[in-house]
């Protein structure tokens, strides 16, 4: 195309290009493009359209622009406000040569840029192509103006196809000045080609991604009205789903037997329920609560018969030994049966009282180390009674709401643990075993033992209220038991309530006893071990109780027995029936089913040493000896302490000291004898915490021996606290401590004077048999005993 002046002004556009035969609307706002159209306008309406290398600078100079542009015809515009709105037609392709003017406008030479026209069989394909190509992205969605498309439709040369499509691909404004600047229609086809090809594929995946979505939606929307239909339907057939599942709700709630207000409570719930829809969440909690409602026993129970005679045959039947605590659990039941029938008999209508009347003021609580049977010694008291049995354990419990449930309100709000276990029990009148109660503590969110009193007390359990639940539950006939490892930590409002029983731990007899005629049957059955396949010597499990436990109960020992079995049931299961042989466990072989000892007898291997001495301790577990370790170094009359000593313990190994150095004279030593040395108390197994004051006579065995440096005998075993003054003072645990004596093998045990009245209470007879037994007001009299050497002096 001829351009019959070369001289003309320039535009430049910042990201756009119009190409040779297409047409466009632009709006020109910068003041230089204003200018150029104008003085175009008015003489032959000709520019030269450049695009900037840039589209963000506002104020150009011709090294920002193309060098390749478009001339284009200003077909007719319009002046908008300072801004001009122009349509435009590309006419050719030219190169700026150079620039004439800058100011008030650009004006360049050009000169026009012929095009390489091909035309071969393969122009044409690539034409075919394209035009397919278009049209299928038109048909999936690609917006393009219309009559455009349909010029391009309607044929057009190869040149014009390309210069149309350069228009309106979807492409980057540098890749459209490469359209522009490619110099052969074939070069520019086979690029457009590629950029069709690819902006086909994304509208593809686009609508693919489409029509799944709107299927996806059309699925549910069909779902939901074919559901809707089916209700209707079903609603005016009378068989409504919904109607259906209210009615069953409604059925139960009779059947449970609930007291008229709870029946109330669950009608009205199930009523508000059938009101919603089964969309809305809040329907799940009420159908949860609902749930709880109908499930909770209202009105079931064991028949609530006592026979103390057949009571006790069962405790005897599942228990060796535990005579005493038998003795008081029957007295309690019979104490109980007798005030039901008083209440049963007792005309008044006041509930409380009425309650009051019939059980116990008090509740049963089990004191005592772990494994010496108090669960299952409850567990007996249910079977005796015909209940059922229950037990939570509230070891380690800070908040309120566990016992007594969470508000409604709370999402996942659930019955405290009361409510819980009765739930688990099926009945109203269970044997509910309380674990752990010395370990609730109390915080911020509310003191569960207050709670816990409530649903203890007789005068207010009849009603008891829990959050969740919201109406009262009656537990007036649950049969409470609580138990605990030490009572210290119980509230002493809570302990005023408690009919303690102690279960102080066992002899090596008694353990023996109960692992041959109770552990081992029953390990055994658990094991599925057929019966008079295996036998155990006797010496062999005096031998397990020995070296691999040490304890006051017996779990470990029944653990072991159950190891053993283990082993033989794998032996068993392993041959054939036919040639199944009698399996009998002797001590030695001992190591090859539980390994290699555990405990050894370290009393024995011990040789009477100086500036060491045997104490006794109370702990959870029970009793327990320790050693006291005193070494003397040369230093300045400093105490040194470690084996993770409590505050009391440190106090009194000061106060043990202290008396050692009054006491000089009576020693025989130097008067000031402690100056130039330090003092270094240690009680090993530093892992295990340990308190109180009950070692002080010990601690002072150990200190005189170091400094007179005689040997303290290690077959005697003490406790007492001491004064400064030597006097030793009564101390708690003593049952437990001398059972762990005479477990560990020792023969001869101090205790203070006062403590004397505790031994007469039941301990073992084997016990007191085996040991000797020295009582003490004074350290002087300790010292005679466990150091033989010693001389005291008259001081
Ligand atoms: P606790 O509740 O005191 O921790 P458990 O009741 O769990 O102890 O007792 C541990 C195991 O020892 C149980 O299998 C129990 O049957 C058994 N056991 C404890 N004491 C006796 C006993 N006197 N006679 C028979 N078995 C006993």
């Amino acid at each position: 195309m001829d351009i019959s002046q070369s001289i003309l002004p320039v535009v430049p556009i910042r990201d756009g290009i119009v190409f040779p035969g297409t047409e466009m609307i632009l709006t020109f706002g910068r003041q230089r493009s204003v200018s150029a159209i104008e003085a175009a306008q008015s003489s032959g309406r000709r520019v030269i359209l450049v695009m900037q290398r840039n589209a963000n600078i506002n104020d150009p100079t011709p090294s920002d622009l193309n060098e390749i542009g478009t001339v284009a015809e200003i077909v007719q515009m319009m002046r908008n406000e300072g801004e001009i709105n122009a349509l435009v037609r590309g006419i050719t392709k030219v190169k700026i040569t150079s620039y004439e003017a800058v100011e008030p406008f650009f004006v360049a030479h050009i000169e026009e840029l012929p095009e390489l026209i091909e035309d071969d069989d393969q122009m044409h394909a690539l034409f075919n192509h394209l035009t397919n190509q278009l049209r299928l992205a038109v048909k999936l969605g690609k917006s393009m103006d219309f009559l455009t498309f349909m010029n391009v439709m309607s044929g057009v040369t190869p040149q014009v196809l390309s210069y149309q499509l350069a228009g309106v691909l979807d492409i980057k404004p540098s890749e459209r000045q490469q359209l522009l600047e490619e110099p052969s229609v074939k070069g520019r086809l086979e690029k457009e080609s590629g950029y069709l090809s690819k902006e086909v594929k994304v509208l593809e995946l686009e609508k693919k991604i489409a029509t799944k979505t709107q299927e996806k939606f059309e699925k549910n929307v069909k779902e939901q009205v074919l559901r809707e239909r089916i209700k209707t339907i079903e609603k005016e057939l009378g068989e409504d789903d919904e109607n259906k599942d209210t009615k069953e709700l409604m059925e139960k709630v009779k059947k449970t037997g609930m007291p008229e207000e709870v029946r109330a409570k669950a009608e009205k719930e199930i009523k508000r329920l059938a009101g919603m829809s089964p969309y809305n969440p809040e329907a799940s909690y009420v159908r949860t609560y609902v749930d709880w409602l109908i499930e909770l026993p209202w009105s079931a129970q064991t028949p609530n018969d006592v026979v103390i005679a057949a009571a006790e045959k069962i405790l005897n039947e599942d228990h060796y030994g535990l005579i005493k605590m038998k003795e008081r659990i029957l007295e309690y039941l019979a104490v109980m049966k007798l005030r039901a029938k008083r209440a049963h008999e007792d005309e008044s209508i006041d509930i409380a009282k009425k309650n009051k009347a019939k059980s116990s003021p008090t509740i049963l609580c089990f004191v005592g180390p772990p494994g010496v049977g108090k669960t299952s010694i409850g567990k007996s008291i249910a079977r005796s009674m015909g209940r059922k049995f229950v037990k939570m354990s509230l070891g380690g419990m800070h908040d309120e709401a566990e016992i007594r449930g969470h508000r409604r309100t709370y999402v996942g709000a659930m019955p405290g643990r009361i409510i819980q276990g009765i739930k688990q029990a099926g009945t109203k009148n269970p044997v509910f075993m309380l674990d752990e109660i010395d370990k609730v503590g109390s915080d911020f969110r509310g003191d569960p033992s207050a709670a816990l009193l409530e649903a203890l007390d007789p005068e207010q359990n009849y009603a008891f209220s829990d959050h969740y639940l919201e109406v009262p539950f009656d537990l007036s006939d649950v049969f409470f038991i609580t138990t605990c490892n030490q009572l210290d930590t119980i509230p002493p409002a809570l302990r005023d309530r408690l009919e303690i029983i102690r279960f102080a731990g066992y002899t090596e007899d008694e353990k023996f006893h109960i692992a041959k005629d109770y552990l081992f049957e029953k390990q055994r059955e658990v094991h599925g071990v057929p019966k008079d396949i295996v036998s155990l010597a006797d010496p062999a499990m005096r031998e397990i109780i020995r070296k691999y436990t040490k304890e006051a109960g017996v779990r470990s020992l029944e653990r072991e027995i159950s190891t053993i079995f283990r082993k033989v049931a794998k032996k068993i299961a392993e041959v054939e029936a036919k040639d199944l042989k009698q399996i009998s466990v002797a001590v030695s072989d001992l190591y090859k089913y539980l390994g290699p000892y555990k405990y050894t007898a370290s009393l024995a291997e011990k040789e009477d040493e100086v500036g060491m001495s045997t104490g006794m301790a109370w702990t959870e577990a029970g009793g327990d000896i320790l050693f006291i370790e005193v070494a003397l170094m040369p230093g300045r009359g400093t105490l040194i302490l470690t084996g993770q000593l409590g505050d009391v313990m440190k106090e009194s190994a000061q106060a043990a000291l202290s008396y050692v150095r009054s006491r000089w004279k009576a020693l025989g030593l130097a008067e000031k004898f402690y100056q130039k040395v330090d003092v270094h108390v240690h009680v090993p197994e530093g892992a295990v915490p340990k308190d109180g004051p009950s070692a002080g006579a010990a601690m002072a065995t150990a200190i005189v021996s170091a400094f007179v440096k005689k040997p303290v005998r290690k077959m005697v075993s003490m406790t007492g606290e001491i004064t400064l003054r030597g006097r030793v003072l009564e101390i708690g645990g003593v049952k437990e401590k001398v059972l762990a004596a005479h477990r560990a093998g020792i023969k001869e045990v101090i205790l203070p004077k006062n403590n004397k009245k505790d031994l007469e209470e039941d301990i073992p007879k084997v016990v007191m048999s085996d040991l000797k037994f020295h009582f003490v007001e004074h350290m002087d009299e300790v010292l005679k005993v466990a150091i033989p050497k010693i001389t005291l002096k008259k001081s």
